[in-house]
């Protein structure tokens, strides 16, 4: 009772799915927009559909791995939905991927959003702890967690179609900010006799020690009692800020990446709350 697949796109991710889904031996259609992409494969057993179209009309559960959500609906805009359970793998707001639920149900499918938390060699290596968050239809999600969980881990967050891709986007932004912080360190040791390779050790020992602090900031707003078990204070790390802004200065890097954290920072601290941790910035950014 394996159900058959259609999967639309082969791009580095879709591509890295076919091959999962493939070595797995599942039954699987394929469409991609260029033609050529598809052939390695049809090699490797793939059937290859000429159309959208004709691609969910051989499947049950049809997976769309696009560029973005307008690819997506240009691509599905001539099939025929009606009782399939569609699977939206593409990278998308949760506006959008609310709004293509609507669509999807409104053309009589089941609808399914997901937000990959893996890049392409980590598919189909379930030790890379590579995973997708979903969200939408549980039923669907329920009769295909078989399927679904050949290419990475799944993390169902809930009925709401925008949640996979808020989780998503969380993720992504967290991971933005740790990349900045990332590239101002090692641009303070460019000038220096020191290697960047003996910074990087450090730099991943340090940050995997002060991960846990967003286990304060989730108790902290949900206590609403920003101050509890700080260890380290808001007037402290203010005036730690001018050290990190001299210091750029005197090594010739620019501070800009810090600058509007520091910001929020000082601004929480002129508002009188010097002895919290950071948690306060959180409501300075909810507008
Ligand atoms: P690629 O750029 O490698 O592939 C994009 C795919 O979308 C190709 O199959 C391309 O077709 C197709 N496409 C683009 N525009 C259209 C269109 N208008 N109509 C039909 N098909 C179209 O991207 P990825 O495969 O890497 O990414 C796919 C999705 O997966 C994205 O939403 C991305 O955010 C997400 N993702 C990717 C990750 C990664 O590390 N790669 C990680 C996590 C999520 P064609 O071959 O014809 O150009």
């Amino acid at each position: 009772d394996r159900p058959r697949l259609a999967l639309l796109g082969l791009g580095a991710m879709g591509g890295a799915l076919a091959r999962a889904w493939l070595a797995a031996g599942r039954s699987l259609t394929v469409w991609n927009r260029t033609p050529g992409r598809a052939e390695p494969f049809a090699a490797a057993g793939a059937r290859v559909a000429g159309t959208p179209a004709e691609a969910v009309a051989a499947g049950d559960l049809v997976v769309a791995c696009l560029l973005d959500d307008a690819s997506v609906g240009e691509a599905l805009s001539g099939a025929d939905l009606a009782g399939k359970d569609l699977v939206n793998l593409t990278t998308g707001t949760p506006a959008q991927a609310r709004a293509r639920a609507e669509w999807a149900v409104r053309r009589g499918a089941r609808f399914l959003d997901g937000g990959i938390m893996a890049v392409p060699p980590m598919v189909g290596v379930p030790e890379s702890g590579g995973y997708a968050f979903y969200s939408g239809s549980r039923a669907l999600f329920d009769a295909h967690h078989d399927t679904l969980t050949v290419p990475f881990g799944a993390v169902y967050t809930g009925e709401d179609p925008g949640f996979a891709a808020l989780h998503d986007v969380a993720l992504l932004s967290a991971m933005t900010g740790m990349f900045a912080g990332v590239a101002h360190a090692f641009a303070l040791i460019r000038k220096e006799s020191l290697a960047p390779s003996g910074l990087a050790p450090l730099l991943v020992g340090w940050l995997t020690a002060m991960a846990p602090h967003a286990y304060q900031i989730a108790a902290h707003l949900e206590s609403g009692d920003y101050t509890e078990g700080v260890a380290s204070n808001l007037a402290m790390m203010v005036e730690g800020n001018a050290t990190l802004r001299r210091t750029a200065e005197e090594q010739g890097v620019g501070a800009e990446l810090l600058a509007p954290f520091m910001a929020l920072m000082e601004r929480r601290l002129a508002d009188g709350h010097g002895d919290e941790g950071t948690t306060g910035v959180v409501d300075l950014l909810t507008r």
